[in-house]
């Protein structure tokens, strides 16, 4: 399913549609639309413009009002554009609506995801939990497929045989689901016993934001062939390496990486990967500094670690990329207010640092701090591992 909707986006043109809203600021929704235009350029689209509108909330018709669908209609008219972006998950009346009057293409973020999501699925466990969560959000937007050969057909028929249809669709894939969803209990019923096998090794897992250098960092740390590449989502399924520091061994593994608005249903049927996480005994947060908004994304990252309840165990912040850190440095009467743009690394570190004992600023790309990181690293796994062996040691 995924697969086939990439191909057909590769090099399509498309306007992207966002909104600032009451709880949502105006940089803010410019920061989620470069996040939209990038994940649009993973899926293989060209975002062409950006529109934003302010509402106090999303209309609940047309997700817009009226004046910027106006606007975009002769915008993607004008530039013979066949595909608009949603920023936010539409409802399916919502995405009928705007069909009919765009009369194009219309896709929304989690719509996006997902299909991000299976065409980098490479196990059969991943394939399966990604098409899950596809069917089930397509279930309850069957009717605005319909529309479509209602509109191809002129129209006609509107009732009789478009209900019937319908329902044999649903029934189908309410089938599909089923299986799918046994076919997962059973996947997960091997992977938790294949975990177990596992013994008692020491295990890391890497968390963060999608895209901060996760598997860089397992690369340069464990000199395995992890898939790295500037896109989002680059892995999905996790990967687990065993790695020994001055004969220590422990499991480092990398994970999927979390994003804001993901689809709720992906979460659902990821649950069994982020399982890898829950069972760790320490967490590796990596962290993009040199990106703006790093704040914000290690709030949504704590929060997604709450919701699977892994935010107790022993964490370290690995700040990476302070290769690519900038900042406009303060004036010298110092009148400038402080702002995120003029805080320096040396402050971010005293921050943190006082925040949490456990941080460390790396450029895993450049290698910078990479003894450092070792040596944190090593002294938090020792620790576990001697209570784990309180006889024997180093064995491994
Ligand atoms: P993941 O999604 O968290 O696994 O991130 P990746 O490891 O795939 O990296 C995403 C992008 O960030 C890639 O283009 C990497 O080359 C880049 N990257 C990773 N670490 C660093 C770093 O220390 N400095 C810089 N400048 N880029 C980095
Ligand atoms: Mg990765």
């Amino acid at each position: 399913m995924g697969e086939h909707l990439t191909q057909e986006l590769t090099q399509e043109k498309a306007v992207l549609v966002g909104l600032i809203t009451n709880d949502q600021s105006e940089d803010q929704a410019k920061e989620y639309l470069e996040e939209l235009d990038f994940l649009a350029h993973t899926a293989g689209a060209i975002a062409i413009k950006h529109f934003t509108q302010k509402l106090p909330y999303a209309n609940p018709k047309t997700f817009i009002g009226k004046g910027k669908l106006d606007d975009i209609k002769s915008f993607i008219t004008e530039h013979e554009i066949g595909l608009v972006i949603f920023d936010d998950e539409l409802g399916p009346s919502q995405l009928r609506n705007l069909e009919r009057a765009l009369e194009c293409k219309i896709l929304d973020r989690s719509n996006l995801i997902l299909d991000i999501f299976a065409s980098r699925a490479r196990t059969a466990h991943s394939r399966t939990q990604v098409e899950l969560a596809q069917y089930q959000y397509l279930l309850p937007r069957l009717t605005r497929m319909w529309t479509h050969l209602e509109r191809q057909k002129g129209g006609i028929g509107m009732r009789g045989p478009g209900e019937t249809q319908i329902e044999t669709d649903r029934r189908i894939i309410q089938q599909k689901i089923a299986l799918l969803k046994s076919k997962l209990e059973k996947i997960d019923k091997q992977k938790s016993i294949q975990r177990g096998n596992r013994g008692a090794l020491v295990r890391v897992a890497l968390v963060g934001y999608t895209n901060v250098g996760k598997s860089t960092l397992m690369n340069r740390v464990s000199k395995s062939e992890v898939f790295a590449e500037n896109k989002l989502f680059a892995t999905l399924d996790t990967t687990v390496r065993k790695v020994v520091i001055d004969n220590l061994p422990f499991l480092l593994s990398d994970t999927v990486g979390f994003i804001r608005k993901l689809p709720h249903q992906l979460v659902e049927s990821f649950k069994s990967t982020l399982e890898e996480v829950r069972e760790a005994d320490i967490l590796l947060h990596v962290v993009d500094i040199s990106h703006p908004n790093f704040e914000e994304q290690i709030e949504i990252v704590n929060k997604t670690l709450d919701e699977i309840d892994a935010s107790e165990k022993p964490t370290i912040m690995v700040f990476n990329k302070v290769d690519a850190f900038s900042y406009d440095k303060k004036e010298e009467d110092d009148l400038t207010p402080v702002s995120k743009q003029n805080i320096s690394l040396e402050e971010w570190k005293k921050t943190w640092m006082a925040k949490t004992g456990h941080s460390i600023f790396i450029s895993a790309l450049h290698k910078q701090n990479f003894d450092g990181f070792r040596d944190l690293l090593y002294t938090m796994a020792k620790d576990i591992h001697a209570k784990r062996f309180p006889y024997n040691s180093f064995l491994y």
